[in-house]
């Protein structure tokens, strides 16, 4: 099978009259239903065209991704679907990852939009422009990992491995355009793991995964400079 095919064998069903992307999990469990979600389409901004091509661009996947930019994923956070070649990116996801790092590691300064990074010695100014634009590249360039391992038939020992390998894709990716290393590790510390039932790897392993890909892809930067 042409590897572009094994990445995406369906269609995405899409509810056109009501602009709304509709997808079935299978069914859980003999007891189980399949599940329908339905996600609420929205244009696809300028940025998100421009740093997906980056992404795409940086780490060589050349099967045509499909990437849907919705309202909201509902708590899921942005994902891969496997099977659909279809990335999904939620407007309020990326809001929510932004809030969620300024409320936890950054405090406010008397200038609404800047912040400082509390963690850091010596503290410095972080505006959300900046630090939005930044999370933006590192969820696209995650989810973009994905699909690479997808099209390279890559077989990982489990779901946080593979987890691990699209933050370290994130990191090459970042560390190519050369965007500021430490924003992009406080995004990955807040979206961390912690407890029990982690889907993902801890806060240190994404951060370790990312900064491996960033060195090398700062490497890279320097060799096609
Ligand atoms: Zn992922």
């Amino acid at each position: 099978m042409h590897s572009c095919l094994r990445c995406s064998q369906g269609r995405p069903q899409i509810d056109r009259r009501r602009g709304r992307l509709i997808l079935t999990e299978p069914a859980r469990g003999p007891l189980g239903f399949p599940r329908v979600k339905a996600y609420q389409l929205l244009r696809a901004p300028a940025w998100f065209n421009r740093l997906t091509s980056v992404a795409r661009t940086i780490l060589g996947v050349h099967c045509p991704v499909r990437i849907a930019f919705v309202r909201s994923t509902c708590g899921a956070g942005p994902f891969y679907v496997l099977g659909l070649g279809l990335v999904i990116i939620g407007h309020d996801d990326i809001e929510q990852i932004v809030n969620r790092i300024m409320t936890t590691r950054l405090r406010p300064v008397s200038d609404v939009e800047a912040y400082i990074m509390a963690m850091m010695e010596p503290a410095r100014l972080v505006r959300r422009n900046e630090l939005r634009e930044i999370v933006r590249l590192c969820v696209i360039a995650h989810e973009l990992g994905h699909a690479l391992a997808l099209e390279n038939e890559l077989v990982f020992t489990s779901r946080l491995a593979s987890e691990l390998f699209a933050d370290y894709c994130s990191g090459l990716v970042a560390g190519t355009v050369g965007v500021d290393p430490e924003l992009c590790q406080l995004m990955f510390e807040a979206i961390g793991c912690v407890g029990a039932f982690c889907t993902h790897p801890s806060p240190a392993r994404r951060v370790r995964a990312f900064l491996r890909g960033y060195s090398e892809g700062s490497e890279f930067k320097v060799l096609t400079a």
